[in-house]
């Protein structure tokens, strides 16, 4: 559970004046184990911060995480090397992540080292086992990074961050690099993994087709805060806030919603430092009024199981 996590950053703009960049700016989520949260939005909106967060890869500047019913602080009640077993980060680029002077199996075998698990022996058979599991053979422990395909070097990503077991897995776009026709095995390879280990998944992404094959649950962000949560059929079939109808419009051709009317918005995401007061989405809402301009919305129940941050739906 993410409580108000919010992630700033001072920039110099000019020696005498410095601005907040809130890249993250007031996120409460939560996740129930075994499901799977979707965090959609354009590039920029402060998603990869929110999973690099919840992975404990970053400090937020502030807001509570909460796992397993324990408050995870700087005070490490819980072993943060437990911790660390615990929640993975899977990264959407799966080459930059991957030492390619190491082989596949020394590339898996390195997070069992370092967290001292195993002898050697253990340590191989459980490499075997994982490849295996992720769908290659034992043969792939002697090869390199760039001797492998796109799909096999997101499975070897995938093997890595699941060598030490964990529970729960930040995906952070990880099918984006990969061609159409690879990224539906991978997605099938993940949604079995999930069942199989028992994970609970954050699963970041901008396509929306994705989410919505992945998700029980999607969060939409919008320049550091989340806009609207909800399950994954009501966000489709109903989406509330202005932002979210527009990206729902665009998925191409579903037949349910062939009637739909693709909403363009207008503008680029506006440069966060440079966002007034007031709804930060008014400059591309086609609904925006005057209550837009001098007040921002906040998150807030429309309907139950349904949050939306917008002034159309204010009680
Ligand atoms: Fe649009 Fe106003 Fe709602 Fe913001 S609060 S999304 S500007 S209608
Ligand atoms: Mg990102």
């Amino acid at each position: 559970e993410l409580r108000h996590i919010q992630k700033h950053y001072l920039r110099k703009s000019w020696p005498w004046k410095a601005q907040t960049l809130r890249a993250v700016d007031g996120v409460s989520l939560s996740i129930g184990k075994g499901k799977t949260l979707g965090l959609v939005g354009e590039s920029g909106c402060g998603k990869s911060t929110v999973g690099q967060i919840a992975a404990r890869l970053l400090e937020p500047s502030g807001g509570k995480l909460i796992y397993d019913g324990t408050e995870l602080d700087g005070s490490h009640s819980m072993h943060p090397r437990k911790i660390r077993q615990r929640i993975q980060y899977v990264f959407q680029d799966p080459y930059s992540s991957l030492n390619p002077r190491f082989t596949i199996g020394r590339l898996l075998e390195e997070p069992l080292a370092i967290h001292r698990l195993g002898d050697k022996k253990e340590r191989r058979r459980r490499v075997d086992e994982m490849l295996e599991t992720i769908g290659l053979d034992s043969s792939f422990g002697s090869r390199y990074p760039h001797e492998l395909s796109g799909g096999q070097r997101q499975r070897i990503g995938i093997a890595r961050a699941l060598m030490l077991r964990p529970e729960f897995v930040v995906l952070d776009e990880p099918v984006s690099a990969l061609d159409v026709s690879v990224q539906a095995q991978i997605l099938n390879l993940l949604r079995s993994l999930q069942r199989e280990l028992s994970l609970t998944y954050l699963f970041i992404s901008h396509d929306l087709n994705v989410v919505h094959y992945m998700s029980d649950r999607v969060a939409v962000m919008y320049l550091g805060k989340v806009v609207e949560i909800t399950e994954v059929e009501e966000l489709y079939d109903h989406p509330l806030h202005p932002y979210t109808e527009a990206l729902v419009s665009s998925i191409p051709t579903d037949a349910r919603h062939a009637k739909r009317e693709k909403i363009i918005l207008k503008g680029d995401l506006p440069n966060p430092l440079e966002v007034s007061s007031g709804c930060p989405f008014q400059s591309r809402c086609r609904y925006a009024f005057s209550r837009c301009e001098a007040e921002a919305p906040v998150l807030a129940q429309w309907k139950e199981g349904h949050a939306v941050s917008c002034h159309l739906y204010m009680k």
